[in-house]
């Protein structure tokens, strides 16, 4: 994927670059500090690549295995911001690099672009004349476990050998039979299903928790498309509850975006997506490494559902319109 060359000046026009930086520079500094414009985002930028390379010094120091030897170092402290800078190189550890997980948002916007207006539509190169689906809502999606360090790290190994990836499933499936790794594992789909979604885009994200840095916290966070006429608020909890039978608590919840516009959207997925700031910010630097080695965790995406425009349009058709078709 090549990104086409931006300036800070056009950082405004372009909703998918926003919504990478509420995503990361809003998750990392607050979101009131930065405003989304010219000067700020460049202070921004600045405070980051030089917060983001003090971080990566530590981790090298602990002996981080991504960033041995030294020219590997270098590659990861040069890495540039996913805006205001020309993103012909990128460090690749999008499992930590805060600039490449803003790489990585762009994408999931740009996915949700193509999905709305079809691939190769003006929109889909950046400019948002094409109207916007409608007869679907946009929801925000967020089931949260919790993995206290009270036993050792016995819990903390169990989190962290789960990889909720294609790869790692089965595998994640055979060492933990009948217990939350198996649910989530087996079930990557169950809040899209829970909602009945005709389209859902899903993160896994690993992270320490802000309230207590000894807790370890498992998030599944991600956007759906709902048609309006389907019911989502009575049935979710108890549909995902019943099909992730997890043995933990689980703290879910879902949000109503309304109509998917740009604002809906903006704010979905730059909520939905962000960036783990407990990487940047804990202070044991050896548990941040142990749990980016082990979990070997670059961003775990997956998309559900309706794979263009066609396919959604078809999907959130309502079923009257469905009959009438089949009559004709
Ligand atoms: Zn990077």
């Amino acid at each position: 994927m090549t990104d086409k060359v931006l300036t800070l000046e056009t950082l405004r026009h372009e909703p998918r670059y926003q919504a990478a930086y509420e995503a990361v520079v809003g998750a990392i500094f607050g979101k009131d500090r930065f405003a989304f414009d010219l000067i700020s985002a460049r202070n921004a930028f600045a405070e980051l690549l030089t917060l983001n390379r003090s971080r990566l010094n530590q981790m090298y120091e602990a002996n981080w295995r991504p960033m041995q030897p030294a020219s590997k170092r270098q590659n990861a402290l040069n890495c540039p911001p996913f805006a205001g800078a020309i993103a012909s190189y990128s460090c690749t550890r999008s499992g930590y690099c805060p600039f490449c997980w803003g790489r990585g948002v762009v994408e999931i916007f740009r996915c949700f672009e193509r999905i709305f207006f079809g691939r190769g539509s003006i929109y889909d190169k950046g400019i948002q004349t094409t109207e916007m689906p409608r007869r679907c809502k946009l929801i925000r999606f967020n089931t949260l476990w919790r993995f206290p360090k009270l036993r050792q790290t016995k819990d903390w190994s169990s989190a962290l050998a789960f990889v909720p990836n294609q790869t790692n499933g089965l595998k994640a499936t055979k060492r933990f039979p009948n217990n939350i790794f198996w649910r989530i594992a087996s079930y990557p789909s169950a809040e899209v299903d829970a909602l009945n979604a005709v389209f859902g885009y899903v993160m896994h994200r690993v992270d320490f928790s802000p309230d207590d840095p000894n807790v370890l916290t498992l998030e599944r966070s991600g956007l759906a498309l709902v048609p309006y006429w389907a019911s989502v608020m009575d049935y979710y909890d108890s549909d995902l509850a019943q099909q992730l039978r997890t043995r933990r608590p689980v703290k879910s919840f879902i949000q109503d975006l309304g109509e998917p516009n740009r604002i809906a959207l903006l704010k979905g997925v730059s909520e939905a997506f962000h960036y783990p700031r407990g990487l940047l910010y804990h202070t044991k630097v050896n548990e941040v490494v142990s749990l980016l080695e082990r979990v070997d965790h670059h961003m775990i995406t997956a998309t559900f559902g309706a794979s263009d425009r066609d396919q959604l349009l078809k999907a959130i058709a309502e079923p009257s319109d469905i009959t009438h078709d089949n009559v004709l």
